[in-house]
């Protein structure tokens, strides 16, 4: 190399788009303090202080329930590999992207893959569910509560006991889902959920929140095959994120990231539940009066919205592409569709610190001027009606 490169300079982004969302300022600030040993008794007590706060945000009291260190995918793919052995069979609920990934990691993690699906957009039945249980017995079933690629919200508790009633595990993703909308694993009996951290919990991109219940440990313990996954197994991780009397060394834990998704909960908590899912839905609400006063449909009927992802068709005619590129260089992201829905919609993520008000008016305005038309005033009386009531 002849010139040294310029120092770092990304620029400055509205994120609303599927993730990542905005990161507060404090989580940013928690990132950059000073690194310290990932076995430092001061670093282990932060994982203690996380884990107890992912409980909280998961409402769960499963003391399985930690950060794997990856994306959601890694959150996705740990929890697969602990609960399928070869030759388990696997019923994949697939009405998008991420169903669809559910079944091939179960598929290549050896198990025999039976999938139901629903059209892009839909959401599966609890009688679909236990129709499908009922011809074919399955170990695990894997359902996405909030499908990033379509928009559509998945009711859970339903399922659960449906699936329950099979003598089945219930595998849910809630990536997309957790801090948004109301997820209660003890409550609805989820027994393994895997998360993220840069959607509606404002972190960065990093860390996948997991749990695993006590059907899902019970079902790990008796496993015949060792987990194919060596960095993934959670009876190995289990020695490292629990460790009575002593944690093992299992990998060198990306200690900022720790920080970073410390403080992110700790802001969902000062928050409080309710009222962040609250806020996602006002938000949410406001912000479709003004996408249908522009004219865009929405992908999901409205019972199965999910509010902090919001999947609408770009009128025809309209260059989708061109239209983010437009928006991204005044400095809004949004995203684009995924397989059929590629070139045809758009993916709006109100997600975690995303969701407030200035943004979806900003939003709103730079649509209108781009697509020729106005949707500010629907969203302005959307937000005054609230007032007055
Ligand atoms: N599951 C869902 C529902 C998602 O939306 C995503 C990411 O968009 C993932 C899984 C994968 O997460 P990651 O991209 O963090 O690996």
């Amino acid at each position: 190399m002849t010139t040294l490169p310029s120092p770092l300079s990304p620029p400055e982004r509205l994120l609303l788009g599927p993730g990542p969302s905005p990161v507060p300022p404090t989580v940013l600030s928690a990132l950059a303090r000073p690194t310290i040993g990932h076995l430092d008794p001061a670093y282990l007590e932060i994982m203690d202080g996380l884990k107890a706060m992912l409980r909280a945000v998961m409402r769960t009291e499963s003391p399985m329930t930690f950060a794997v260190s990856g994306t959601g995918m890694a959150g996705m793919e740990c929890c697969i590999v602990n609960l399928v052995e070869p030759g388990d069979a696997v019923l994949a609920c697939v009405n998008g992207v991420f169903g669809e990934r559910m079944a091939e990691i179960a598929r290549r993690a050896g198990a025999e893959v039976r999938r139901i699906e629903r059209p892009w957009g839909e959401v599966f039945t609890a009688e679909e569910v236990a129709a499908a249980l009922k011809e074919a017995p399955a170990k695990v079933v894997g359902l996405v509560m909030a499908e990033t690629s379509t928009g559509a919200a998945q009711p859970i508790e339903d399922i659960a006991q449906a699936v329950h009633e099979a003598g089945a595990l219930l595998l849910v993703d809630a990536v997309t889902a957790l801090g948004g909308m109301d997820v209660q694993v003890d409550g609805w009996g989820i027994d393994a959920l895997y998360a993220g951290t840069q959607k509606c919990l404002s972190c960065p991109p990093g860390l996948a929140p997991v749990t695993f219940g006590p059907r899902a440990m019970e079902a790990i313990r008796r496993r015949c095959h060792p987990v194919q996954s060596w960095y993934l197994d959670v009876s190995l991780l289990e020695g490292y994120w629990q460790g009575e009397g002593g944690r093992a060394y299992h990998h060198t834990a990306p200690v900022n990231m720790t920080y970073a998704l410390y403080e992110a909960l700790r802001l969902v908590l000062e928050e409080g539940l309710e009222a962040r899912f609250a806020r996602h839905l006002r938000h949410h609400r406001a912000l479709a009066r003004g996408l249908e006063a522009l004219g865009l449909s929405f992908v999901p009927e409205a019972d199965v919205r999910l509010p902090m992802l919001n999947a609408v068709f770009v009128p025809g005619g309209t260059d989708e592409a061109a239209l983010r590129r437009s928006l991204l260089d005044e400095g809004i992201e949004v995203g684009g569709g995924l397989g059929p829905f590629a070139g045809r919609i758009l993916r709006i993520g109100l997600m975690g610190h995303g969701a407030r008000k200035e943004n979806v008016l900003r939003l709103v305005e730079a649509l209108g001027r781009h697509l020729g038309g106005d949707g500010t005033g629907a969203v302005l009386e959307y937000y005054e009606g609230e007032e007055d009531a």
